[in-house]
This record gives C-alpha cells, sequence and structure tokens, in this order.
C-alpha cells in the first residue's frame, strides 16, 4: 500500500497552483507547524522564467496549510488529487507582502467594515476540452459524445466538497462551461482554484487536455471568468436589489457597482493579467470591452444578470451582477481581492450608480464615448499594465512593494512571449493553462 501524499499549495501571481507535497498522514501537524516557502519564487513567470525580484536568494517564509481548504477528488483510473490550500506569513506570523490570500482576506474585511455586508460568490468557468470531436455547440450529441468525462467531472467536483450547478456545451469550439453554487468570497476563490485543476486531472484521465487559457484562436471565442457577485447581510438576507433604485441596485449594490466599474480599468492586468488576454477583451466577443454596466448585455464589463421570478421574495434572493473582464491566468485570490477592494470604495465613497448603458459602445466615437462618462477597458497588456502602475489608488490596496513585484513579474512574462507570434503565444498559454 503506497503511503496517500498531500500538497501544500497556493494559487501564485502566475495564476498557477504550486507547493510542496508531503504525508496525509502529517496534515495536522503541518497545519501548526507551517512549510518552508522561498520569497523569490511569487516571480517565477507561467513560463518557469524569474522576474527581477526585491528578495534574491534571501529569506524564508512560512506556507500555512488550512484544513479547511484540502480539496480531496477521486479521478478515473488516476491516484486521488489531494491539495490544501493556505496562507503564507513571515517568520514573524504576519501575513506575507506577496500572499495572494491575504490579500483578499483584507479586501473581504474591509467590505464588510464598509458596508456590513458579505459578498457572496459564484465562479463560472469556461475551457476548451481538446482531443474529442464536440459537436456542435449546446448540442445533445456534443454533451453526450463526452458525458463519461462530464458525469467523472461533476462527481469530482462533489467528492472534493464542491456544489456543481451546471455543466454545458458552449459555443466556441470543443468549449464548455462550468459553473459552481454561490459562497462566501474566500471559499469561492479556493473552489475556484481547486476546481481547474480537478478539470485538468479528470480531462487527462479519459486522454483529453482541458485549457483554462484566456484565448486559444484568435478567429475564434475565448474562455471567459465570470464572477458572479452578490451581497448579503449579517441575518443571511439579500441586499442587492430595490426596485426603486438605479438598475433595479440597492443602495449598497449601486455604490459598489459604482467603485468597480470607476476601478475596472485600472485592475484589468489583475484580473485579465497575461500577454494574450486582451485578445480575448475586445468588442463583439460577449466578453467585456468597457467598464459599462448593462442589464443582460453579455458584452458588459458588469452585467446585471436576469432572474426567472416576479415574486419580489425570490427577485431579492437572485438578483446579481457579473464581472466578465477576468480570466483564468489571474489568481482566483488576487482577482476577487481587487474585485471587492473596488465594492468596497464605492461603498465607503457612497458613489452614485451610473445610469446602464445599452447599445454597442464600440460604434461610438471617442468623444461620444467621453459623453458618457464610461472608459474603454485597456486594449493591450502593456497599457493595463500602465495603467495598473500609474494607480496609486490600487497600490494602496495591497501591502506596499506589492503592485511593483506584480509589475515586474508580468513585464518579465511579457518580454518572453513577445518573441513569439501573436499564435504562438495563445498555443503556449493554451499548454499551460
Ligand atoms: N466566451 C465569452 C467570454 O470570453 C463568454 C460567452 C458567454 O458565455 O456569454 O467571456
Ligand atoms: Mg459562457
Amino acid at each position: 500500500m503506497s503511503e496517500p501524499l498531500v500538497m501544500a499549495c497556493l494559487s501564485d501571481v502566475a495564476g498557477l497552483v504550486r507547493g510542496k507535497g508531503f504525508a496525509l498522514a502529517d496534515l495536522d501537524k503541518r497545519c501548526r507547524s507551517g512549510i518552508g516557502w522561498t520569497p523569490t519564487n511569487v516571480q517565477i513567470t507561467c513560463f518557469d522564467g524569474i522576474a527581477p525580484s526585491p528578495f534574491g536568494s534571501e529569506g524564508d517564509v512560512i506556507l500555512w496549510p488550512d484544513a479547511d481548504a484540502l480539496f480531496e477528488a477521486d479521478i478515473p483510473g488516476a491516484p486521488t488529487l489531494r491539495m490544501v490550500l493556505g496562507d503564507v506569513t513571515d517568520r514573524t506570523g504576519a501575513a506575507w507582502t506577496c500572499c495572494l490570500r491575504s490579500h483578499l482576506r483584507a479586501a473581504i474585511e474591509r467590505l464588510e467594515a464598509a458596508s456590513g455586508l458579505e459578498a457572496r460568490i459564484a465562479f463560472e468557468h469556461e475551457f476548451m476540452l481538446i482531443g474529442q470531436g464536440a459537436g456542435p455547440a449546446f448540442s445533445l450529441s456534443g454533451f453526450y459524445g463526452v458525458q463519461d468525462f462530464s458525469q467523472a467531472l461533476i462527481a469530482a467536483l462533489k467528492n472534493a466538497g464542491m456544489e456543481p450547478d451546471s455543466l454545458l456545451r458552449e459555443y466556441g469550439p470543443s468549449q464548455f462551461e462550468v459553473t459552481l453554487a454561490p459562497k462566501p468570497a474566500l471559499r469561492a476563490a479556493d473552489e475556484a482554484i481547486a476546481l481547474r485543476e480537478i478539470t485538468r486531472a479528470v480531462a487527462s484521465s479519459f486522454g483529453y487536455r482541458a485549457s483554462f487559457a484566456p484565448i486559444l484562436d484568435a478567429d475564434s471565442v475565448g474562455n471567459g471568468v465570470h464572477v458572479h457577485l452578490s451581497l448579503w447581510d449579517r441575518q443571511g438576507q439579500p441586499r442587492m436589489f430595490d426596485p426603486d433604485g438605479i438598475a433595479g441596485l440597492s443602495q449598497e449594490a449601486g455604490a459598489a457597482a459604482a467603485g468597480i466599474l470607476r476601478h475596472m480599468p485600472d485592475f484589468a492586468a489583475l484580473s485579465a493579467p497575461s500577454a494574450v488576454s486582451f485578445i480575448r477583451l475586445q468588442p463583439h466577443r460577449w466578453s467585456a470591452a468597457f467598464a459599462n454596466l448593462a442589464i443582460q448585455d453579455r458584452e458588459a464589463g458588469l452585467r446585471i444578470c436576469p432572474v426567472n421570478t416576479t415574486d419580489p421574495d425570490r427577485v431579492a434572493q437572485q438578483y446579481h451582477y457579473e464581472y466578465r473582464a477576468a480570466d483564468a491566468a489571474a489568481s482566483p485570490w488576487l482577482l476577487l481581492a481587487s474585485l471587492l477592494h473596488a465594492a468596497a470604495s464605492g461603498v465607503e465613497e457612497s458613489l452614485t450608480c451610473p445610469s446602464p448603458s445599452s447599445g454597442d459602445l464600440s460604434l461610438l466615437s471617442e468623444d461620444e464615448l467621453a459623453a458618457t462618462g464610461i472608459s474603454p477597458l485597456p486594449r493591450t497588456p502593456e497599457a493595463a499594465l500602465e495603467r495598473l502602475e500609474s494607480s496609486q489608488v490600487l497600490s494602496g490596496w495591497f501591502p506596499d512593494g506589492f503592485i511593483q513585484i506584480y509589475i515586474d513579474h508580468k513585464r518579465h512574462e511579457f518580454a518572453a512571449s513577445q518573441v513569439q507570434s501573436p499564435e504562438e503565444a495563445m498555443q503556449s498559454y493554451a499548454s499551460i493553462y
């Protein structure tokens, strides 16, 4: 009988899951003693290059496995996948500058302090299932053709403690989409991290390859990560809906939306962080190209989602919006940290929610767009990084020095992909994510 192992992991700046393994039997002990981690690992890019690091070869930090974030999934014909996520501290026990899970905790606390509300998040992930003929989009034949895989995936996610909501054969070639039930933000992010790993493992056990990369072919559609957000009070009551509010949003939800919209162009580099992410984030891709709020429009940066009832109580339970300018190259911890800081800033300043836009914003001239007050999202990864770099507000959301480390990381990654053609770069990302 072989010894079961578990890996203590973090989701890093590259959006990859890295860590160290040990015997499962030692998990309790390791939760108390921690695992040594190397500060410069934060600068290992998705291509395994090492970006300039302020830490060099020096120093040690500690990764603390969180037993509540243990995911164990049975993978057909393969070993059980076991991962336990955790926070990273310095040697005094203080949250480490580059601990993305701590960044999310801080954003959750800020939103709670500003509004008294808790964000619940549902992650919707698109991915390409490479290596099988998936049949036409949304077709039963496409769905049935991989039903063994789909059933094994849903079983593995449930087995790992998640609540999958649905799985569908999406529009793009061999594209599928899996959605999880809403959870408090930290749990939702942990689950999103595990979901990608479990999906890839189940796919490979069936001889396929699942790729969550933002886009694999510029002539086709991308893989979005759509983040559904709702706000709830301490009594567990929904606080999103007000029939008299702008776009049907409560004061807090409207202010949070205004904060998200105000900062979206600045934090796009954190939510859509790869060198190919902005091939996806262009008009007419049903992704997101503007920092706009719109009702049931799949091109909106922030989309008010539909409800399926007219009963006022049930409308209130269901009402929410969806942030669409994210992809799976982003660590879910950092993505949600950005989103919740932006939302909290809107609540703190009691910002007024802008009226929802309608129509195709890409048809407006620069002046016409400026008159709407809506900003376009950056159109290139470099432009997104420049927006991030020039935002003092964004730097203030994170511990001193973190944003500069992030920017150095991404510049190094982009330099490596710039020696490739766009097609080669998309293929490189497809093989990693
Ligand atoms: N594939 C689109 C994206 O990149 C989303 C399509 C949809 O589900 O609305 O975000
Ligand atoms: Mg979709």
